[in-house]
Formats: structure tokens, C-alpha cells, sequence
């Protein structure tokens, strides 16, 4: 308890037929680089979805802010600080860069922004806080993958984050982008905000994560710090098979 930013205990969920994550615990302090690393298929987006309170887990808790959660909503996780990157970046492709940031100032403050002016502050500080420049003008749905990202961070960030969690973020990016991203990331802690980095990419794993989580067909294989676990013990744990050197 206490110092945590999140702690989830012992979560399982199950869907028709399928045991998605069973007992699952995973603790992240403020301000850490965790990542949440596994195959696909293994659980790593249904964790996602009980900590952000999409999905109601069959067992376990879910603990922020000192508040422990059995049945958490997407509100609740949202007031302690939880954002999430989905895949997508759920952001709207029809409207511009502008007025996707304006309206999440509008919803998350409840007040609408009367003026042109007023919404182009409240865009430009938002990028500015993750220091990108981008097309206030421009339709998000036209803008390259990695820009759309940014907007999706720069959003996330419009409420009092303390938990960003992004999922397979580096999908779609190029090295260059990727460095951007880890970059912002960095900025991310040093202002206090911890990051869940979910990924399968093992040279990832190891370049951002301060600790990191192995799960494999929903379970919890190993928590670790990258300097204690090498690469061929890594991709083990991940596949469940042992790694053939020849
Ligand atoms: P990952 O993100 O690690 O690739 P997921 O969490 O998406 O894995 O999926 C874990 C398992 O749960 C998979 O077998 C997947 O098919 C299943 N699953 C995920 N979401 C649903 C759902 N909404 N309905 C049914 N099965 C699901
Ligand atoms: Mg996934």
C-alpha cells in the first residue's frame, strides 16, 4: 500500500472460453518506466482494459491513490490519473488538431471554450507541454501515425496524469520517432508521471523500462530490473520455449 501509483492484485479475467489473465499483481511507483512485456494473445490489452476500468475483472483488486477498486469505472481511474494510448490513439480523424485538444480541456473541465482564441491557448499549451510543434489547423485524421500519437499524448497529459499507459506505442514509428517517444517518455518522469510501456519488442524492453513485467498466457512469469535478466532468459520467459542458440 501507499506509495504506489497503481497496485493491481491478483486479477483474473476470463472471457467465453478463454482465460485471459489469471492472478495477475503488478505494483508501479510514481514516476517508474515499467514495462509490460508478453506475445500477443498473452493479456497485455485486457490488463490494460481492468486498469483503466474497462474491463470489471472475475477476481482481484485494483488500488489507486490509496482507494482499492473491485469493480473500478472508466471514470474513477481517469480521476486518479490513469490515461491511456490505445493502439487506435482514439482520437477524432475529422477534426483538427485544435479542436481535439480543446475538447478535452472542455470535457475534462466541464466548461466549453467560448472563444477561437481560448481554444488555440489551450491546444498550443498542451503541446507545448510535451514540447512538439504540430499544424493546429491540420485534420487529425490526415496527420502521419506518429503525429496522431502526439496529440493522443499531449490529451492524455490535459488532466492530471499520473499513470500514462501506452499500448505497443512504437508499432508504427520509425527509429527517429521511436527516440522522440522515449524521450517524452523521460520528460514524463522527471515531472513525476509513471509510464506502463506494454510492448513484445525485447530491445525496447531493455532501452526504456527501469522494471519490467513478463506475463505469458495471462500469467505473471517474472518482475525484474532490466540488469538482471539477460536477453536469451528474456525471450524464454516471453515464449515459453527454450531459445535455441545454433
Ligand atoms: P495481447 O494484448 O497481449 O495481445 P489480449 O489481452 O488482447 O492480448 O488478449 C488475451 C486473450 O484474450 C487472447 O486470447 C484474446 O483472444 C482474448 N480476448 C481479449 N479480449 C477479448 C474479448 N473482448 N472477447 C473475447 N476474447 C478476448
Ligand atoms: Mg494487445
Amino acid at each position: 500500500m501507499g506509495d504506489n501509483v497503481i497496485a493491481v492484485r491478483g486479477v483474473s479475467k476470463a472471457f467465453a472460453g478463454v482465460q485471459a489473465l489469471q492472478d495477475i499483481s503488478l505494483e508501479i511507483a510514481p514516476g517508474e518506466i515499467h514495462c509490460l512485456a508478453g506475445e500477443n494473445g498473452s493479456g497485455k490489452s485486457t490488463l490494460i482494459k481492468v486498469i483503466s476500468g474497462v474491463h470489471s475483472p472475475d477476481a482481484g483488486t485494483v488500488e489507486l491513490g490509496g482507494e482499492t477498486f473491485t469493480k473500478l469505472n472508466p471514470r474513477e481511474a481517469i480521476a486518479h490519473g490513469v490515461q491511456v494510448i490505445y493502439q487506435d490513439f482514439s482520437v477524432f480523424p475529422n477534426l483538427s488538431v485544435m479542436e481535439n485538444l480543446a475538447l478535452t480541456a472542455e470535457l475534462s473541465d466541464g466548461r466549453p471554450l467560448v472563444s477561437w482564441r481560448r481554444m488555440r491557448q489551450v491546444a498550443t499549451q498542451a503541446l507545448e507541454k510535451i514540447g512538439v510543434e504540430i499544424d493546429l489547423e491540420a485534420r487529425v485524421g490526415t496527420l502521419p501515425v506518429a503525429q496522431k500519437q502526439l496529440v493522443a499524448i499531449a490529451r492524455a497529459l490535459m488532466s492530471d496524469a499520473r499513470l500514462i499507459i501506452m499500448d505497443e506505442p512504437t508499432t508504427a514509428l520509425t527509429r527517429r520517432e521511436v527516440r522522440r517517444l522515449f524521450g517524452i517518455i523521460l520528460d514524463l518522469k522527471a515531472r513525476g508521471i509513471a509510464t506502463l510501456f506494454v510492448s513484445h519488442k525485447l530491445e525496447e524492453v531493455f532501452e526504456i523500462s527501469e522494471r519490467f513485467t513478463i506475463i505469458r498466457n495471462g500469467k505473471h512469469v517474472i518482475t525484474c530490473l532490466p540488469e538482471e535478466l539477460d536477453r536469451k532468459s528474456f525471450s524464454t520467459y516471453m515464449t515459453g520455449r527454450e531459445f535455441d542458440e545454433t
